[in-house]
Parts: C-alpha cells; sequence; structure tokens
C-alpha cells in the first residue's frame, strides 16, 4: 500500500510538472511566437538581413512600392517615388521604426499568430499591404520642397485616409548613404533622417496656432462680433513688447485673425486668460500622443502654467514654449472641417493574405474635440482667411480655408513656415499641414507648396 501511494504520489507531481511545463511553453508561445517567428536568424524571412519574403506593398492605385526579387527586397522604379514614399514605407533594418516595413513587419511575412508562418510556407511569400497614399502627389510634394526639411502631409478628413506623407530630410532605399556618412551629418544634411517628421516632429507653430485661439475666443467671447482691436504695430504687455510686421489699424477680430494681428490677439489672450486658453488647448487634444500604425506620435505642448501676462501673449499667437506634431495638426483642421469631430489619419489601408483573404482593414476612428457651433465658426473665418488675404486662385476650384504661420525658432536661424488649411469642397474633402523647416515666411513658402499639392490631390481625386 505504502509503495503504490508513493507511486501515484510521483505520478501526480509528473503530471503537475508536464502541464506547468506546457502552460509556461505555450505563454512564452503567445507573448514571443512572433519574434520567434521573425528572428533574423529563421531563414525563411531574412537572407543577408534583407526581408526576402515579405509580401508587396502598394499605393491606393495599386502602384507596387515594395516587392520581394529572388532573395531580394526591391523598391519603386522612380527614385521621386522612393525618397517621398521612405518614411511611409520605412527600411527593412528598422531604423524608422514607424514605417510600414517595420511596423508591420510580422504582418507582411505572413505571420499569424494562430497559423504561425504556414501561409509564408505554403505560399512562399507573406501577405501584400495596400496603403491609402498617392505615390504621385507624394512624388509632386517631395519635388515642392526642393531638397528644404520639412513634412507635407494631406489626409481625407471625412474617412482618415493619408494620401500624401513626405518627410524631408530622407534617403534613396535603393542606394541608401553609408552609416559612416549618416553619422558625420555634413552640413546637417542627415538630421533626424529616420525620423518621420508627421509622426515624430515636434514644432514651434508660430500664427497657425491662432486658429486654437481663435477656437477660443468663440468659445468664450460672448460679443465676439463687435470685438475690435486697432493695431498700431506692437503692443506692450507687461512691459513686453508685442510686435506685429506691419500697422493694421482697426479691425474686428475676423479682420484681426485674416490679417494675423498679433496685438489683437495678445489683448485677446489677456481677456481669456490661462485657464480658459488650455482648456481649449486640451479640447484640441494639446499633450496627448495619437496611434499612427503600430507606432505613436509625439505628444503637442502647450503649457502656460509658469505663464506671466507676456508670456501667455506669446503663447496665443504659436510662440513660447508651444509645440506642434504635423500629425496632431492634421487632427486639428479635420475637427474644424467636420463639425468638430476629428477623424484620425492612417496609411495602412488594408493587408491581403496570398490568397486573397482581407485579413486586416483599417476602419476610420474619430473623436469629438469641439462643438459644431465652435467648429463652423473658425472654419468661416479661416474660409475668410483665404478669400480676403491668401487668395483664392491659390486653391482654385476648392473653397479653401487656411492659416499660414511664420514661427521664430530659438536659435536665430530663419522663422519655420507654415501652411494649415482645408478645402470645403464635398469632392475633395482634404486637410494638408506643410512645414518648411527655417523656410522663412509661411505665406511666401508653404503656401505655394501647399497649392499645388492641393491642386495635384483635386486632380486624382476628381
Ligand atoms: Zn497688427
Amino acid at each position: 500500500m505504502k509503495t503504490t501511494a508513493k507511486r501515484s504520489c510521483i505520478i501526480i507531481v509528473l503530471i503537475v510538472a508536464v502541464v506547468a511545463g506546457l502552460t509556461v511553453l505555450g505563454v512564452r508561445f503567445a507573448v514571443n511566437g512572433e519574434e520567434w517567428a521573425t528572428l533574423r536568424a529563421n531563414e525563411h524571412l531574412n537572407e543577408g538581413g534583407s526581408f526576402i519574403a515579405a509580401g508587396n506593398v502598394t499605393d491606393r492605385n495599386g502602384e507596387i512600392l515594395a516587392y520581394t526579387e529572388g532573395e531580394e527586397r526591391r523598391y519603386n522604379d522612380s527614385e521621386r517615388i522612393r525618397r517621398s514614399t521612405l518614411h511611409i514605407l520605412g527600411d527593412t533594418e528598422g531604423y524608422i521604426s514607424s514605417g510600414v516595413q517595420t511596423a508591420y513587419k510580422t504582418r507582411l511575412a505572413g505571420y499569424s499568430p494562430v497559423t504561425g508562418l504556414h501561409s509564408l510556407k505554403k505560399y512562399g511569400k507573406g501577405n501584400d499591404v495596400s496603403l491609402t497614399i498617392d505615390s504621385q502627389v507624394c512624388a509632386l510634394a517631395y519635388d515642392c520642397l526642393n531638397g528644404k526639411n520639412g513634412v507635407v502631409a494631406a489626409y481625407n478628413y471625412e474617412t482618415g485616409e493619408i494620401l500624401c506623407s513626405v518627410s524631408s530630410p530622407n534617403y534613396d532605399i535603393e542606394n541608401k548613404p553609408s552609416s559612416e556618412e549618416i553619422d558625420k551629418n555634413e552640413d546637417g544634411k542627415y538630421d533626424g533622417i529616420y525620423l518621420n517628421r508627421l509622426v515624430d516632429g515636434l514644432y514651434t507653430p508660430g500664427s497657425v496656432f491662432k486658429i486654437i485661439t481663435t477656437a477660443s475666443a468663440v468659445e468664450n467671447v460672448p460679443n465676439l462680433d463687435s470685438w475690435t482691436y486697432t493695431c498700431t504695430g506692437e503692443e506692450i504687455v507687461d512691459g513686453v513688447k508685442v510686435t506685429c510686421p506691419s500697422v493694421h489699424g482697426e479691425m474686428d477680430f475676423e479682420e484681426a485673425f485674416a490679417n494675423s494681428c498679433n496685438g489683437a490677439f495678445a489683448v485677446m489672450s489677456k481677456e481669456l486668460g490661462k485657464e480658459k486658453l488650455s482648456l481649449t488647448a486640451k479640447e484640441f487634444r494639446f499633450g496627448e500622443s495619437f496611434a499612427f500604425g503600430n507606432s505613436e506620435t509625439d505628444a503637442s505642448i502647450f503649457d502656460v502654467s509658469a505663464a506671466n501676462d507676456a508670456d501667455l501673449a506669446w503663447a496665443s499667437v504659436g510662440q513660447y514654449t508651444t509645440l506642434v506634431n504635423p500629425y496632431h495638426m492634421l487632427t486639428m483642421l479635420g475637427a474644424v472641417a467636420n463639425n468638430g469631430e476629428a477623424v484620425f489619419p492612417y496609411a495602412v489601408s488594408t493587408i491581403t493574405s496570398p490568397a486573397g483573404r482581407v485579413v486586416q482593414e483599417t476602419k476610420p476612428r474619430s473623436e469629438v474635440y469641439i462643438t459644431p457651433e465652435v467648429a463652423n465658426k473658425v472654419e468661416a473665418m479661416m474660409r475668410n482667411n483665404v478669400e480676403t488675404n491668401y487668395g483664392d486662385y491659390n486653391f482654385e476650384g476648392l473653397s479653401m480655408c487656411g492659416k499660414t504661420g511664420t514661427a521664430e525658432v530659438a536659435d536665430g536661424s530663419k522663422p519655420h513656415s507654415w501652411f494649415a488649411g482645408f478645402s470645403q469642397n464635398p469632392q475633395c474633402p482634404i486637410a494638408i499641414v506643410v512645414v518648411v523647416e527655417n523656410g522663412g515666411w509661411g505665406a511666401s513658402t508653404a503656401l505655394p507648396i501647399a497649392s499645388e499639392v492641393m491642386e495635384a490631390v483635386y486632380k486624382t481625386l476628381s
């Protein structure tokens, strides 16, 4: 009897051990399976460090941006397209972390948490990824940047599809500069070259921030329609001079916005105060980051907690410590364009298995930032900016709304040039953001780029 009991005991211990072992293995597989399957050592996926089994990446028109030929990862024939789509597409080494080839690496390789690499073994290739971008428009935006650093991005504010996203500096993925050359970074031409500035960029916004201050004025100033200000070219706040580029004279608030009058906004900022302006910035999601594919955007900053009146005046015109992420800017434009509801931009449309089955499809996501009343009033004023100041001839047929920015930067170099706007034309529900680093005046550098890119987008959509 004693021996039998002892044996039973041993068997139970063994069973427990086996079950425990299997559980641990199961858990570890669930947690690490994806990583194990795509380890560089796994020769199904990697040959000499390249991503041999990955599927095709195409743009919205089916133009192939990346594919696998034999044992090599290859890219579009056009250098302009290769450069302009570099950051959305990403590299195979993982330096451009938000790029599709890194963020969706396992998907491209055909890995599934259920069947592992079964599909890859069966078909010899992974999944195809279809993007929302139009590579021809991206190439045009790349031309427009003309070697300057910055970002050009346009998206459909009703569906969330990004049609254009170009980040500069970039490089030709088929002729990548050596790592020594990149590390050396002569003349700063490789500054932050692996960063997609749409996702990872944070810029002083300058006057494009007046869109938010205007929204706050609409929300909080009951007699805004009868509000007036007389600009003498400067406004003294707390002994600090807030200057305007010219003497704007007497204006109502709408005209002050169209003239981008710093003096008027300085006075308005004092009327609003820190709390109200901060609250509006919070409604517009300052301080929040957004999911972009499998990555996260940098959070915009609006912090006036330690600001005096003069600091607040500068903050209300997009200076002081305020920083804006271009992806976030697109969402704010989307909210104004779309009755207060921001649809979030995305670049990956569908992922399709080699058997032709759609295994992942992006559905639009949105959040309400502001009320329809506030959105529509701000929209009308942004429309007035183009009608009375920037010129409808720059955006023919688009019924464009917009705001330029000329953002002073700390080190005394040329200001960043901004344009942020959107079309009211129902055939072209597109919002655009252009930032040219050290590009000078918003109206003379960023606006013409927005004009050309919007025209191209309008053509492709109509
Ligand atoms: Zn002024």
